[in-house]
């Protein structure tokens, strides 16, 4: 599969805010964003002017689109697919992107980022309902349940992962079993329990011209 591989960093500096890409670092006293929250390259400070219309679309959509670590195809295809279904789009967009088998396994804590998930993931050490599924872009549905596989249980960046969802919220939409390594895909998520910061109109405005 073809992926990002520049510095992830970059991404949060054009968009002027954290989006949590990488994992520990994003909540230690490391984070870029701390310490230089301008754009990158030569002419960064003095490139953050107000947006047009477009510019502030076309930001909303690379925003979100890195957040789930998505490239544009990818992220066409999904508003694609949700704009045929019935439904809000731009909310039919964000529960797609969120039932991905990564950004799950990220939500559930047994990984750090949506990066180390989908590592895992195509490590196989993961089962969707007793099956072995190693495609992150696996979109769950309702009743769906993971595990983590008895020969993986030890792997110590999983409990660490673990160890630190616990400081962060809990989601309605999934339930999750630490004692067994273990959790189970509820339902949809409504835009109210969907935590990104993304005004997913102007995706649609912006895919709509
Ligand atoms: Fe973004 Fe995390 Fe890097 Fe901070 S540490 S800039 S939040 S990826």
């Amino acid at each position: 599969m073809a992926r990002y591989t520049d510095a992830v960093c970059k991404m949060c500096r054009r968009e002027g805010e954290k989006l949590f890409l990488k994992g520990a670092k994003c909540s230690s006293g490391k984070c870029p964003i701390d310490s230089r929250n301008f754009p990158p390259g030569q002419h960064g400070k003095s490139r953050r002017s107000r947006p047009s219309d477009y510019g502030s679309q076309l930001r909303e959509k690379q925003k979100c689109k890195r957040i789930y670590g998505l490239l544009e195809k990818q992220f066409r295809t999904y508003f694609e697919k949700a704009h045929h279904e019935k439904g809000v789009t731009g909310e039919v967009l964000l529960q797609k992107l969120e039932s991905r088998f990564d950004n799950v396994i990220y939500r559930m804590g047994f990984a750090a980022s949506r990066a180390a998930a989908r590592q895992l993931i195509t490590h196989k050490h993961f089962t969707i309902n007793g099956k072995v599924v190693n495609i992150p872009s696996y979109l769950l549905g309702k009743g769906d349940t993971i595990n983590v596989r008895e020969a993986s249980k030890k792997m110590e960046v999983i409990h660490l992962g673990l160890k630190k969802a616990k400081q962060k919220s809990v989601y309605s939409w999934l339930d999750v079993d630490k004692a067994n390594l273990a959790g189970t895909f509820l339902d949809n998520p409504s835009r109210e329990e969907i935590p990104v910061n993304v005004n997913e109109n102007l995706i649609v405005e912006l895919y709509s011209k």
